[in-house]
C-alpha cells in the first residue's frame, strides 16, 4: 500500500552494511549506479541520491521505481515514502492525510525512528502521531492501537534535513551488488535448476557469463530457445551488464562419448562440460563455474561423482543449490520468474545409459574417456557468442 503524496523511495541494503568504510562506500556506489540502470531499462523516471547507509530514488512515479528497485541485487528492502520537513507538525500532518486515505478498519500502529537533532524524540512521533491518526479516523470507525500485530502500519523516519512516512516495505533479493564481486561462468541448461543456480551467484555481487551447450542430434528442437529465454529472464536482474551467451556446440564431441563410453557416459559428458567451461573462465577472465547440482539429485550427483567430475579442471566448481530440496528450488524458480519457461517439455534424454553409474572410481572413469583436452578445445573453437536483450521486468514473465 502506497503512502498518498510518494516523491521517494528508500532504498535499504543488509551486507554493504558491515564492510569496512571505505569499501562500503564504494558498494553504495557500484548499487546507486546499479539501480540508475535498472530504473533506465524499465523507463522509469528518477535521480538515485547516495548517502551513507541508505539510498534514495527522488521519482515521480514511486510504485514503478519501488518495483524496479526491488530486483536489483543488494536490495534488502525498499519504501515508496512521502518526505516531509523534519518537524513534528509536518510529520503529523502527512500522518493524518495518510490515515485519511489509507486507514479504513482494523488496527494501527505507528513506528518512529530518528537520528540527528531534533527537538523532539521517536516517542513524540509514535504518541502525536497516533494522536492525529486516531482523530482522523473515529468518526468513520473505532479506531485501534494494537502495537504487536497492527493491520496497517504507519512508519516514520526522521533524519536532520527531512523526516520520511510510508507504509510498506517490498523485499528485494540482499545479496551483494553485481560488480563488487569477481565474474563466473555459470552453465545453463534452461532447466529448473541451472537459471536458479546462476541468479544465486548474481545476487552474491558476481556478474554471469552463461554458457549454454548446444547438444546437436541429442537436444530438442526448442532446447536451446528454453535456455535462451531462462538467461533473459535472469539477465533482466543485471540490464547494466552485457550480456551475450556462449553457445557450445558438443553434439559431435556427444556422439563419440556415446559410443565409447558405457555406464560412466553421464559423467564423462560432465566433465567435458566443466572442461570447457574452465576453457570459458581461462578466455574471459571468470574465477569459477557454477552449475546447478545438488548432492544426490542424480546418479551423476552423488557425493562421489562430483567428486569425480571436479577432477577434470583446476577451477573451483560452485554449486548454490547443493543442500537443496528439488521443491526448494521450484519455489525459488517461481519466485524468480524462470519456472514457466524451464518446464517447457524439450523432450531431449535420449543419452542416459540404463544403469548409470553412481559411484565410480576416478581410473574406471577416466579408462575409458576420448581425449576430453581435445574434444573441449574444438567445441569451444566453433562456440557461437549470442547477444540478449536482458527481460525488462523479469518476475513477470
Ligand atoms: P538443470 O540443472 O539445468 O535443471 P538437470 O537437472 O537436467 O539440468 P543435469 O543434466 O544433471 O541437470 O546437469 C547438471 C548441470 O550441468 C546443470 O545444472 C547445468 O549447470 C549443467 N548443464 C547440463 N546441461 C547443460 C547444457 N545443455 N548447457 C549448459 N549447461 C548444462
Ligand atoms: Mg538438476
Amino acid at each position: 500500500m502506497k503512502v498518498p503524496g510518494a516523491d521517494v523511495v528508500i532504498v535499504r541494503h543488509g551486507d554493504i552494511g558491515v564492510k569496512s568504510t571505505h569499501v562500503q562506500s564504494w558498494m553504495e556506489e557500484t548499487l546507486a549506479s546499479n539501480l540508475g540502470a535498472t530504473l533506465s531499462a524499465r523507463s522509469v523516471e528518477g535521480h538515485v541520491e547516495q548517502h551513507w547507509g541508505r539510498l534514495f530514488i527522488r521519482t515521480d512515479s514511486p510504485q514503478a521505481a519501488a518495483d524496479a528497485a526491488s530486483t536489483v541485487f543488494g536490495v534488502v528492502s525498499v519504501s515508496p515514502a512521502r518526505s516531509v520537513e523534519p518537524t513534528l507538525d509536518s510529520i503529523t500532518t502527512a500522518l493524518a492525510e495518510t490515515a485519511r486515505e489509507r486507514y479504513h478498519d482494523g488496527s494501527f500502529a505507528v513506528q518512529a525512528s530518528r537520528a540527528g537533532e531534533h527537538e523532539f524524540t521517536s516517542q513524540d512521533v509514535g504518541r502525536v502521531g497516533g494522536e492525529a491518526i486516531w482523530e482522523t479516523v473515529e468518526d468513520r470507525f473505532e479506531p485501534e492501537v494494537d502495537l504487536e500485530n497492527p493491520d496497517v502500519l504507519f512508519e516514520v523516519e526522521v533524519r536532520d534535513e527531512e523526516a520520511f512516512v510510508f507504509l510498506d516495505r517490498i523485499d528485494g533479493p540482499g545479496g551483494l551488488p553485481i560488480g563488487t564481486q569477481e565474474p563466473l561462468v555459470a552453465l545453463i541448461s534452461g532447466g529448473i535448476d541451472s537459471p536458479v543456480a546462476a541468479w544465486q551467484a548474481m545476487k552474491r555481487g558476481s556478474p554471469i557469463i552463461p554458457v549454454y551447450f548446444d547438444l546437436g542430434i541429442f537436444g530438442g528442437a526448442d532446447h536451446r530457445a528454453r535456455a535462451i529465454e531462462t538467461i533473459r529472464t535472469i539477465a533482466g536482474y543485471a540490464p547494466e551488464e552485457d550480456w551475450a551467451v556462449h553457445v557450445v556446440p558438443i553434439g559431435d564431441a556427444l556422439e563419440e562419448i556415446a559410443g565409447a563410453v558405457g555406464d560412466t557416459r553421464m559423467l564423462t559428458i560432465r566433465r567435458l562440460m566443466l572442461r570447457i567451461g574452465g576453457e570459458i573462465a581461462e578466455k574471459t577472465g571468470a574465477k569459477g563455474i557454477v552449475t546447478g547440482e545438488a548432492i544426490g539429485q542424480k546418479s551423476s550427483q552423488t557425493v562421489t561423482n562430483l567428486n569425480v567430475t571436479d577432477k577434470i579442471t583446476d577451477w573451483p566448481v560452485h554449486r548454490p543449490l547443493l543442500t537443496m530440496d528439488k521443491q526448494e528450488i521450484i519455489a525459488e524458480a517461481r519466485a524468480i520468474g524462470t519456472y514457466e519457461t524451464a518446464t517447457i517439455d524439450t523432450g531431449c534424454d535420449m543419452l542416459s545409459p540404463d544403469q548409470p553409474e553412481t559411484g565410480a572410481p576416478i581410473e574406471r572413469v577416466e579408462a575409458k574417456e576420448p581425449d576430453l583436452a581435445e574434444l573441449a578445445a574444438a567445441a569451444v573453437d566453433d562456440e557461437e557468442l549470442l547477444p540478449i536483450e536482458p527481460m525488462t521486468d523479469p518476475k513477470a514473465e
